[in-house]
């Protein structure tokens, strides 16, 4: 949320009103183009569009024979997931550990994502994880793309896990076996592995996803996704883009990031925009060295928790809030919302030269309805000769043609297209089929609803445990949420270890309170549906109030998660 909440010297009431008033004029346009929802969009990669999911960081898998041993815990996907988790484990003294892996080395997000340009866009000391334990202060503020890859490989040596990790492996089935009582999982390389504990450490936005536009498969020029990027053909500095026009489609965090390189580098770049992100400062800064030297053992949990606690300021401010009705509360925020957007526009217009093309990227929508991006390069690319963006007012490409994409009947021909489009959001199961206690799929069982007990536990379920799926608390650091759910399973797999217990399953009990924790902090206000679509609102798709993230605040979630360690035994069964 904006910040400043306070009443003082604020524009009249009508000033904001007219604001949101043009907030759902622009919604409205955008949803009457999208009908469709999460459908508008594939993850389909097979026939034409295979080539959109092959890996341009490593040579095609060499063979080798299938496995079919057993190790004691098993993380499906090798991002930070599964590396925050590991090194918990490590600490609990447990020794057999497996990543199998669909990318060709550890890194999740950081090994797919190399787009010219990629970074965090949350301060390093507090995104990249085990940063204390690693003795590792990140060079900068928002560390880059390389290093952020380069520290996921280091915790991977650190704690050994690189020693039976599988690599170019997707697992395709994981299915709990009654009589062995194990996990037993399938992969495309013909692999039947067992476990006793599985993590689904598949991460929150892996599968990469296309718009579907007509004739996206007849295009002539060459074309790949931001997650897929091919050096080989841009040349490791881009320099191949010298003498070619480059489309990229969408302006969401990953364009922002990869225009301003693109920019420089091709001979012609055209942007293909639907709705437009909001570009906050981004203010990067080389850390420190006598800063880094005097942090504390202990810094970066330190400072995390300052951070989920609030600020002094923010408390006494909550509690004023308190005793204001929910409703002026709610337009207190909206307003600060809207002051936050305004001042976004207006950097707009002071940085953009082009009076139309400034107008065009302003977005209309309320703070956080999309993710908001933070470049400092990004504005100014526009006022680059050789750049240029193409509005198309919400209405998105709707078809491509030989030469490349068409808008309002002109054609836009192109050497490369780029897709930014995105991912798949938060799908529990990616690529996989998991199959309980009972033998139905996790997705039968979640039907009527998602039903877990911190989006980590499903009754059913036995010894497996999912990261970074619904009814957890996302926020915005997600490796904080990430660590706070690793933490926790690891002491979920340090009790039953303790106990000798071949099964540890959530109770029932404990899974409703929590499916009832998720609807009590949901709808609380009309949000959602108020907001332009986009993954955060599952593209203004109606959604049963389970299906969601936990929004009681991280907090909260945090304190809940905490609570019930402190007697875990009493909220699971052991068998
Ligand atoms: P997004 O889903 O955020 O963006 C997809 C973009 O494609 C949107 O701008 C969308 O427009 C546009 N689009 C889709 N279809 C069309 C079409 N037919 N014509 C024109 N435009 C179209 O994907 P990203 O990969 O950018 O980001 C996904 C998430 O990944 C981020 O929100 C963030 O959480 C994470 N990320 C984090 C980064 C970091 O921390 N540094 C960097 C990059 C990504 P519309 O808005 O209208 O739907």
């Amino acid at each position: 949320m904006a910040d400043d909440v306070s009443q003082s010297a604020a524009p009249p009431q009508a000033y904001y009103d007219e604001i949101k008033a043009k907030f759902a004029e622009a919604r409205d346009l955008r949803l009457g183009y999208r009908p469709h929802g999460t459908a508008q969009y594939t993850s389909d990669f097979t026939g034409a569009l295979a080539k959109y999911a092959s890996d341009p960081h490593a040579e095609p898998a060499p063979e080798r024979a299938p496995i079919a041993d057993e190790v004691e815990v098993l993380f499906i996907g090798g991002g930070f997931s599964a590396l925050l988790t590991a090194a918990r484990l490590r600490e609990r003294g447990v020794e057999s550990i497996r990543i199998v892996e669909r990318g060709a080395d550890v890194g999740g997000t950081w090994y797919w994502n190399r787009y010219p340009g990629a970074a965090c866009d949350v301060p390093s000391y507090d995104y990249l994880p085990l940063l204390d334990e690693m003795g590792y202060v990140p060079s900068r503020l928002y560390a880059k793309g390389p290093e952020i890859y380069a520290h996921c490989q280091a915790i991977a040596k650190r704690y050994d896990l690189y020693e039976l990790a599988v690599f170019r492996t997707t697992v395709t089935r994981t299915a709990w076996d009654r009589a062995a009582k194990l996990w037993v999982l399938e992969t495309d390389r013909g692999d039947k592995m067992r476990a006793k504990f599985v993590i689904c450490a598949n991460g929150t936005l892996s599968k990469p996803k296309l718009s579907k536009i007509a004739g996206m498969e007849s295009f002539a020029g060459y074309s790949f996704h931001t997650s897929r990027w091919d050096y080989a053909y841009t040349g490791r500095e881009l320099e191949n883009l010298a003498d070619k026009v480059v489309g990229i489609i969408g302006t969401g965090a990953s364009a922002v990031q990869a225009i301003p390189r693109l920019g420089k580098a091709a001979k012609q770049l055209y942007v293909f925009q639907r709705t437009p992100s909001g570009i906050d400062i981004r203010g990067d800064r080389p850390t420190d060295p006598e800063w880094a030297a005097r942090l504390e053992p202990g810094w970066q949990q330190a400072r995390r928790m300052k951070h989920i606690r609030g600020r002094p300021e923010d408390l006494a401010r909550a509690a004023e809030l308190a005793k204001i009705s929910r409703e002026e509360k709610i337009r207190r925020q909206e307003n600060a919302n809207i002051d936050h957007m305004m001042r976004i526009h207006q950097r707009i217009d002071e940085i953009v030269q082009d009076p139309e093309t400034a107008n065009a990227l302003k977005p209309w929508y309320m703070f956080m309805c999309k993710r908001p991006c933070f470049d400092d390069d990004y504005l100014p690319t526009y006022n680059l000769p050789n750049v240029k963006l193409v509005d198309t007012k919400g209405k998105g490409i709707t078809e491509i043609g030989p030469e490349g994409p068409l808008f309002e009947g002109k054609s836009y021909p192109l050497d490369l297209l780029i897709y930014a489009t995105g991912f798949e959001v938060q799908k529990t199961g990616i690529y996989n089929e998991i199959r309980g206690r009972d033998g139905r799929e996790i997705n039968e069982v979640y039907a009527d609803g998602i039903r877990t007990l911190f989006g980590v536990h499903t009754h059913g379920f036995p010894n497996l445990f999912i990261m970074g799926g619904y009814q957890a608390s996302f926020q915005f650091n997600l490796t904080f949420m990430l660590q706070t759910q690793g933490d926790h399973i690891a002491e979920c797999i340090k009790l039953a270890r303790e106990r000798g217990a071949a099964e540890i399953d959530v109770k029932p009990e404990t899974e409703a309170w929590w499916v009832q924790e998720v609807i009590a902090h949901r709808g609380k206000t009309s949000r959602n549906a108020d907001c332009t679509p986009g993954y955060y609102n599952f593209e203004g798709e109606f959604n049963r109030r389970q299906d969601g993230n936990y929004n009681g605040g991280f907090f909260q979630y945090y304190t809940h998660m905490h609570e019930i360690r402190d007697d875990l035994a009493s909220h699971f069964l052991f068998g």
